[in-house]
């Protein structure tokens, strides 16, 4: 009564502690702890958790795929109808391409993550540059002088959502 328990560390054999893992109850010590949102873990249980979020399963993937696409081939399609039915004054437009290549990012990155629950990966970064090359392809075929190269707020737009189509997978 009143005296600690020590355990010998289930990794490091004559290493004494007073932890656990809080999922598999294994005597941990500080050296091999690892820190989650859900409590100490032991190295394996730690491993457990982080695992999934990079597995992509056949289902996971073609909902990404399909998020990407459809998410790029909408926006794309809908800047165009805006641009070739709404007379915009052309100072606005040079503004409006480059926010839209951000918001692309951003919109594209976003779907395949929430459509694959968070899940992250080579695969899903593939995923969302498909979905921002066909945000960008689209209105560059079907709205004239959509894309200007030389433009340095286009072309940094471009970079930026490229940047932000796969910070959310990766
Ligand atoms: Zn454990
Ligand atoms: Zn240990």
């Amino acid at each position: 009564m009143g005296r600690p328990v020590s355990l010998e560390c289930a990794f490091h054999p004559g290493v004494e502690t007073a932890l656990r893992c809080g999922r598999c109850e294994r005597p941990i010590c500080p050296r091999c702890v690892v820190h989650t949102p859900v409590g100490a873990r032991c190295r394996s249980c730690a491993q457990l958790r982080r695992l999934p979020t990079y597995t992509l399963t056949p289902a996971y993937a073609l909902r990404g795929l399909l998020a990407g696409v459809g998410v790029g081939l909408a926006l794309g399609l809908g800047i165009s109808g805006l641009l070739r039915l709404v007379p915009i004054p052309f100072f606005l437009i040079g503004w409006l391409v480059p926010l839209y290549f951000i918001g692309a990012g951003f919109a594209v990155g976003e779907a395949v993550s929430l459509s694959t629950n968070r899940k992250r990966g080579a695969w899903l970064q593939g995923m969302a540059l498909l979905g921002f090359f066909i945000a960008f392809l689209v209105p560059t075929l079907l709205v004239p002088a959509f894309m200007r190269w030389g433009d340095l707020f286009s072309l940094a737009g471009f970079i930026v959502g490229i940047a932000l189509a796969i910070a959310r997978v990766r």
